[in-house]
This record gives C-alpha cells, structure tokens and sequence, in this order.
C-alpha cells in the first residue's frame, strides 16, 4: 500500500486552514495558539504523519505552495 509524507515550510503557512478539509485522514493541524512561524501566522503540521498515504489533496488545495508530498510505492 501506498504510504506518503508531508514536507511543510512553516514559513510559507498562512494558516488559511484549506488543506485541513481536504485531507481525510485528519493528519495535520494547525500549531498550537501562540506559535507562529515568522510572519505571525499559525502554521501546519503533521501531527499524524503515520496516517498519510500520499494522496496530494493537500498540497493541491494549499494556494501558497507551503507543502509537497512524497509518496512511496514499494511493493511488499
Ligand atoms: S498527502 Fe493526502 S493523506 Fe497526506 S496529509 Fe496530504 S491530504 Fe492528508
Ligand atoms: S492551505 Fe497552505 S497556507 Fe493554508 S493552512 Fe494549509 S499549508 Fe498553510
């Protein structure tokens, strides 16, 4: 089974929130109050990363390109 990874560059983050909704997997979530990334925004993360398949929803969904996604297809 496919299994992927997420790479976020926080400082790219808005916290606009989009690529919350489109992952159905509920891997990521913003930084918590009171952490921000340079420009004062919360930012995403992966708090579940052992829950991603690599899909692309999010990145696709994110307008500032703050993610890309790896994904593996090693056969077992
Ligand atoms: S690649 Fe897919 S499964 Fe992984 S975090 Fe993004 S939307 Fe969720
Ligand atoms: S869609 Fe992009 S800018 Fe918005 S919260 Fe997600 S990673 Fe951050």
């Amino acid at each position: 089974m496919a299994k992927g990874k997420i790479v976020i560059d926080i400082d790219m983050c808005k916290g606009c929130g989009l690529c919350l909704a489109a992952c159905k997997f509920a891997v990521t979530s913003l930084s918590q109050q009171g952490q921000s990334n340079k420009h004062g925004y919360r930012y995403l993360t992966a708090a579940q990363p052992e829950q991603c398949t690599g899909c692309g929803m999010c990145a696709l969904m994110c307008p500032d390109s703050a993610i890309t996604v790896w994904r593996s297809t090693k056969k077992s």
